[in-house]
């Protein structure tokens, strides 16, 4: 999954003709003796090509390569071809290797928001840029602010010629946007943080057993399937009509000398001169490696012509050649469903080796939740997170322990908790984890176990609590049932995987917003979205309405979550957006 950049990102605006490459050709060896560690994204014209007519990558380019890797000790460059649509800026922006960089200095894209210094020169005889742009943080000139100049600003300014003092500027804003970060280090995490420290305190479980094949489905296989056999056993037709020696073909006419159905098998062999009628699926006798299809064949008597040009070897199918024997016909780690459920068949397996399915203990918080086909109390709600959570840990092939409805009790609290801990392989509690809730579960928690309150820049999803009741792994997922459908989909979801010791890779895909989509920077938004594919083969997006995160019909009409990252400060209507299909996800 593309990451969301977290890298400072700083731009130049200047009419052309300032200077600007020469400048930081200038600058940036001034920023890296101040320790930083630089990139640069630069916008260039639509033709060019870093690479030569010649070279052996520019050759396999010519050939059709729509990406190309040239990687060698020093250093690598790939370039990749986007001839239908120009890459989008964040995907450039993601493709930064972010954690061996301190800033990345960004020439053009003016259309893209972020932190720029205006660079400007009087000799070019235009007009300052800052006025019309918000983004500009600084204004670089060769000249003196005059008093009753016409253009006043508060922008710090610096002297263009002055390269050092502009160094100087760039570090000092960058200490300033390190302390800006949104309260780190005090519960406050990005989603990617958060979802890499929970992976990182998870170890895969191993139990595994035996199981018939028929109960299989949704199961993850623990050991490599390896194939006992040669898959297809024998060579054999791949057409009903009739068998030939390939070095007879120019006999023009063929005495046939008998029949192979599909389970039978001629072992005497046929000679030059000879053919067989041969039935789709059945053994090649001695001899025969070519069939030339029914359609294609004249038949007179015991005698057969053919009607159509033939190759040697066609419409046969090799022994082995689906699945060799001793080849890994499914790696350990595949989650088993229709084809691999064949495939193991196929190679004669009555059963296989599987993880045992994890046991997820649930249980949902707070004196106001009741069960559905109670009569509600005034004030109250029905509980409907333990109804979505089941569904969403049975369908990540998981068993689930309902604990039910655990009222707002300390001494309850904690003997559930206890319990689940210990039969179970992941505990989830949904409710009870917000600024404001009580804290006895709280303290609960923290008698039973390490376990770290959150505040992930996300919305909706905010609080949640992760950690370890004793060994168990333990999720406190917000109250509110959108919010905790996010957590699972975005948190709890790959943790399982990782249990499970799968890759956990879902789909994301860029799409066209139809609508205009608020969001705040610096925190990702997940809406709830219907995509489509328009009649260009294009997605396109819209949300599903109001968002709040209690609007669980909101949920149930989406067929994707969209991911505003946090650095897109909002959608415009026709701008790209990431969308999570959820066919699939939500069982
Ligand atoms: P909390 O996280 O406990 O502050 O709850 C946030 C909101 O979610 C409150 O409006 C709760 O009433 C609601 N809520 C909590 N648990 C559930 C549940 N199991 N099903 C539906 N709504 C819930
Ligand atoms: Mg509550």
């Amino acid at each position: 999954m593309t990451p969301a950049p977290t890298l400072p990102l700083l731009g130049f605006a200047a009419w052309s003709g300032t200077g600007k490459t020469t400048l930081l050709e200038q600058l940036i060896p001034l920023l890296v003796d101040r320790g930083l560690r630089i990139g640069v994204l630069k916008h260039a014209h639509h033709d060019f090509d870093i690479d030569q007519p010649g070279k052996d990558s520019h050759r396999l380019r010519k050939a059709g390569a729509q990406q190309m890797m040239v990687a060698s000790r020093r250093r690598h460059a790939r370039i990749t071809e986007t001839t239908l649509a120009e890459a989008d800026f964040r995907q450039l922006l993601a493709s930064f290797d972010q954690t061996s960089l301190d800033l990345l200095l960004v020439e053009g894209f003016k259309h893209e928001h972020f932190p720029k210094i205006e660079l400007h020169r009087a000799e070019i005889g235009k007009p300052l840029l800052f006025p019309d742009d918000r983004d500009i943080i600084a204004l670089a000139s060769d000249q003196p602010q005059q008093s009753g100049e016409q253009q006043q600003t508060n922008l710090p300014r610096l002297d263009i010629n002055d390269l050092a003092a502009i160094a100087d500027f760039v570090c000092s804003w960058l200490d300033g946007c390190q302390s800006k970060e949104p309260e780190a280090g005090k519960g406050f995490l990005s989603v990617e943080a958060a979802r890499s420290a929970i992976l990182a305190a998870l170890t895969p479980s191993t139990a595994c057993s035996d199981k018939p094949l028929a109960q299989c489905h949704g199961a993850v296989l623990a050991a490599d399937l390896v194939s006992p056999i040669n898959v297809p056993p024998h060579a054999n037709s791949a057409m009903d009509g009739i068998g030939l020696r390939s070095d007879d073909l120019a006999a023009g006419r063929w005495q046939l000398v008998g029949e192979v159905l599909a389970g039978q098998q001629r072992h005497e062999p046929v000679l030059a001169g000879q053919a067989v009628q041969i039935m789709t699926g059945a053994p090649l006798p001695p001899g025969v490696d070519t069939v030339v299809m029914r359609e294609e064949t004249l038949i007179e008597g015991e005698w057969v012509t053919v009607t159509a040009p033939i190759r040697a070897g066609q419409n046969v199918r090799l022994a082995g050649e689906d699945l060799a024997k001793g080849a890994v016909a499914i790696p350990a780690g595949t989650w088993l469903g229709a084809p691999q459920l064949g495939l193991a068949a196929s190679l004669g397996q009555a059963s296989l080796t599987v993880r045992t399915p994890l046991k997820v203990a649930l249980f949902s918080t707070g004196d106001e939740v009741q069960a559905p086909g109670e009569v509600l109390a005034p004030g109250h709600i029905f509980d409907s997170n333990r109804f979505t959570l089941m569904a969403l840990i049975r369908a990540a092939g998981c068993e689930v322990m309902d604990l039910g409805i655990i009222p707002d009790d300390r001494a309850i609290l904690r003997q559930q908790l206890e319990q689940a801990a210990a039969s179970a392989d992941l505990v989830l509690s949904s409710g009870g984890v917000s600024v404001g809730n009580a804290d006895f579960i709280k303290l609960v928690l923290a008698e039973l176990g390490q376990i770290d309150f959150w505040r992930i820049q996300m919305r909706p999803g905010r609080p949640l609590a992760f950690g370890k009741l004793g060994q168990t792994p333990f999720f406190g997922l917000p109250g509110n049932p959108v919010a905790a459908m996010i957590c699972v989909l975005q948190f709890v979801e790959p943790a399982i995987a990782r249990l499970q010791d799968r890759v956990w890779q879902p789909l994301r895909l860029s799409a066209l917003a139809d609508e205009k989509m608020k969001s705040r920077p610096g925190r990702t938004e997940f809406l709830r979205g219907i995509f489509h594919q328009d009649c260009n083969g294009q997605l396109r997006v819209r949300t599903t309405g109001p968002q709040g995160s209690g609007i669980l019909s909101s949920m149930s009409d989406a067929n994707c979550l969209i991911e505003i990252v946090p650095d897109q400060p909002g959608i415009a209507v026709g701008e790209r957006v990431w969308i999570h299909p959820l066919q699939g996800r939500l069982a």
